[in-house]
């Protein structure tokens, strides 16, 4: 992939894009928030939209102009109806994290209460961190997973719910490697009359293939991110019943955002597209599979694998037990050198500081597009298990490098 009108008229700048594309392709994306769309997706990303002033929505703009802007976002907007099953769909959040704030300036006064998973159990800095908007503007309370068995204690939250009164449950996770239960979410908002935002940030494509369980229906927003198990670009998505489709609209747009990213949109429709074909659902299924294979391999190798398994797309290890001196900041470290990119991550119960964590969090969905099978999946745990077990250790490092090329090699990204 080259960008010759950039290298003609701006060589430093090509210099990274170029870079960012072998960087890419020689290494090993692990990092479960992040795949890689198609060309047509990038093309469509890359297009005269995003010259393009369209505030409004398709049909009532406050711009001239706007048809082709009107047919890209109602393309996207039909697909996501179609992909997830949605009463209404707002395709115009810049990101998940705008999503979540339309679904909060539409429920929530400032001062209202938010009941949400801690960060450093899976949850999300827009479910009411304090380093974010929500811990700000808003009164926040925050659940845990069981620490013993790393799953969602329904019962705990159900009665931290009837005690803390909140307005709205936020579900949906950055960190959590099993289906949620949302009915139960659900039941226990009703029983304390909250409203309930089931995030499906890292689950969108997952969801929309049928591999998880679809919140859709069930609770009463649904907010998505587009990049992350679904192939369509960097951006957000809200769905809800009709009754709150005026409301979402107008904190999406002028609430919350100006002007839609059209070029995004339009990526957005032809990723929505692409997983309409029924391909998708096999690569969404693979995508779990070789999760599971995975953290296999892990637990082969003596690893602990946090919940002692996946239903999804990523797979958490806590290193205390098996590497007590070894932080998730040492083995993330050692594995990038390796050409595997994935994250140092807080565990449930974590001892050590958020800034240099326990565990470790890898996904599947980016390889899973380059093709890799659970065959390619067991031997990467392998790969990871000995860097993590070798933190410092040249050689072997360089060993692994070396084998990481190989696999790379063999499948190639962007012609
Ligand atoms: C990734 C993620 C988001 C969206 O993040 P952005 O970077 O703002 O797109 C929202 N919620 C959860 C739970 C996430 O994991």
């Amino acid at each position: 992939m080259e960008y010759s009108e950039v290298r003609e008229t701006d060589p430093a700048v090509a210099d990274a894009l170029e870079g960012e594309v072998r960087r890419q392709q020689d290494t090993l994306a692990m990092i479960a928030s992040e795949n890689h769309v198609s060309e047509a997706v990038l093309e469509a990303q890359g297009s005269a939209l995003t010259n393009k002033y369209a505030e409004g929505y398709p049909g009532k703009r406050y711009y001239a102009g706007c048809e082709f802007a009107d047919d890209v976002e109602e393309l996207a907007i039909e697909r996501a109806t179609e992909l997830w099953g949605a009463e209404h769909v707002n395709v115009q959040p810049h990101s998940g994290t705008q999503a979540n704030m339309a679904v909060y300036l539409a429920t929530l006064e400032p001062g209202d209460k938010i009941l949400s998973l801690e960060l450093e159990h899976g949850g999300h800095l827009s479910h009411g961190h304090p380093a974010n908007f929500t811990g700000q503007l808003f009164e926040v309370e925050q659940y845990d997973v069981d620490t013993e068995t790393g799953y969602i204690d329904y019962e705990a939250l159900a009665e931290q719910a009837d005690e803390f009164d909140p307005d709205i449950i936020v579900s949906g996770y950055s960190a959590y490697p099993r289906e949620v239960e949302w009915e139960r979410i659900q039941a226990v908002a009703d029983a304390v009359d909250a409203y309930h935002l089931a995030d499906i940030a890292h689950i969108t494509g997952l969801v929309a293939a049928g591999v998880h369980d679809s919140p859709v229906g069930v609770a009463d927003f649904v907010t998505g991110s587009t990049h992350k198990t679904i192939r369509a670009g960097r951006g957000g998505i809200v769905m809800c019943g009709e009754e709150h489709a005026g409301d979402i609209d107008a904190a999406v747009f002028p609430g919350g955002q100006g002007g839609p990213l059209m070029h995004n949109i339009a990526g957005k429709a032809v990723g929505f597209g692409e997983a309409l074909d029924p391909a998708f659902d096999e690569y969404a299924q693979q995508v779990v599979d070789n999760a599971e294979a995975l953290a296999e391999s892990f637990a082969d190798n003596g690893l602990e694998v946090v919940s002692g398994g996946t239903d999804t797309h990523l797979v958490l290890v806590d290193l205390r037990e098996s590497h007590p001196d070894t932080s998730g900041g040492d083995a993330e470290e050692a594995l990038a050198e390796a050409g595997i990119v994935l994250n140092a991550n807080t565990v449930p119960g974590e001892t050590r500081s958020p800034f240099d964590p326990s565990g470790i969090r890898a996904g599947t969905p980016a390889l899973t597009t380059r093709g890799f099978d659970e065959a390619a999946l067991r031997e990467v745990g392998d790969l990871i298990y000995r860097v993590v077990d070798n933190v410092g250790d040249e050689s072997v490092i360089a060993e692994v490098r070396e084998r990481v090329g190989e696999l790379t090699d063999a499948h190639p990204l962007y012609e």
